[in-house]
């Protein structure tokens, strides 16, 4: 039994090349939108081709449709497994086969629904999230083929996209079908489009609701307007109050981290700022690398904010607000942990003792 040589499977990966990318094609012309009934026929057909997809590379593939939590019918899965050896470890491989919608098609320059190459990248609906999950998998066990050393299982979810509302239940009812030693997610981005990647920790999510109270009610900003301040400028105090001059996060209990084994490089921040789109004048937020703020350092985003509308505003203190914050916790930290020392920060920096 010989390992196989990294020259060999480049070999086999580049004879198998034409079909990946036609697999692409035809998966961003199934025009998967979970969004448009995730029961619906379309995902039905989405998940077969999956299926007839991976039995081609010798995996055992079924079609399932899971189970909200309802006990309604839930999405179309794609399970299978491939077994080796009784002695061999085994892989869970995982994707999602459904795809965002097209809100707007004349944003796009290309069609969303035909795959569309330019300069060598592949553009359309899902050609990445997830097509190219799925055409890692199907390209990687066509390469390895009879000199697959490890038991595979695959799962290839039907509505990631919508927050997977059958998920827990889908897995409570296969157990089986998910045992594995690994999983390996193919859904998540390389370094570059030159470098790939494994990414090994993400970091956690968990939001907190904040209310913030100055006046039992509204009152006019002519007459009481100085020493009350309205309760929009308070919570922007309070938001402000989470950072330090710098503009890191500076919330005792939220923890931040570095990466793993330190880091060879950083990211680009040219190609950070491109893909992100910032404003030229905008000084990037924060200190230490930009690979540990993006990836392993807490942040926090207000994703709600109840304040009266610009349009029909009118001179008046607004007495209470709510904000909703989102923080991205450090990979190792529990998000309820963090999400309790955000919320104790809140009501202990109330700004002039406002009731948070
Ligand atoms: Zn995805």
């Amino acid at each position: 039994m010989t390992a196989l040589g990294a020259e060999e499977i480049r070999t086999r990966v580049e004879s198998d090349f034409n079909r990946i990318v036609d697999v692409l094609n035809q998966k961003i012309a199934l025009q998967s939108i979970s969004a448009k009934g995730i029961t619906a026929d379309h995902m039905k057909r989405s998940a077969q081709f999956v299926a007839d997809l991976l039995r081609e590379v010798g995996v055992d593939t079924k079609v399932v449709q899971s189970h909200n939590p309802d006990g309604t019918p839930g999405a179309w899965e794609v399970i299978g497994s491939k077994n080796v050896s009784e002695d061999a470890p085994t892989v869970l491989l995982y994707a999602h086969h459904d795809v965002q919608p097209v809100p707007d098609p004349n944003v796009w320059n290309t069609d969303p629904f035909v795959g569309t190459e330019i300069d060598t990248r592949l553009y359309g609906r899902g050609a990445a999230d997830d097509g190219g999950g799925i055409a890692i998998h199907s390209g990687a066990l066509k390469a390895l083929g009879d000199d697959l050393k490890v038991n595979i299982k695959v799962f290839i979810e039907g509505e990631e996209e919508m927050g997977s509302p059958s998920f827990i239940p889908f897995i409570e009812e296969h157990r089986d079908e998910f045992a594995s030693d690994v999983i390996i997610v193919a859904d998540s981005g390389n370094w570059s489009a030159e470098i790939p990647s494994l990414t090994t920790s993400l970091r956690g999510n968990t939001d907190i609701d904040v209310h913030i109270k100055a006046l039992e009610h509204p009152v006019h900003s002519g007459q009481y307007g100085g020493p009350i301040l309205d309760a929009n400028t308070l919570a922007a105090m309070l938001i402000s109050s989470m950072y330090d001059a710098n503009g890191d996060l500076a919330v005792p209990g939220v923890a931040s981290e570095e990466p793993v084994g330190g880091l060879q490089r950083d990211m680009d921040e040219a190609t950070v700022r491109a893909d992100a789109g910032i404003v030229e004048s905008y000084r990037l937020a924060g200190t230490g690398s930009l690979a540990a703020r993006l990836w392993t350092k807490p942040s926090v985003t207000v994703i709600g904010f109840d304040a009266h509308p610009v349009e029909e505003s009118f001179n008046v203190i607004s007495p209470e607000t709510t904000f909703r914050l989102s923080l991205r916790t450090a990979p190792n930290q529990r998000p309820e942990e963090a999400q309790e020392a955000l919320a104790k920060f809140m009501v202990e920096h109330a700004p002039f003792g406002a009731e948070v």
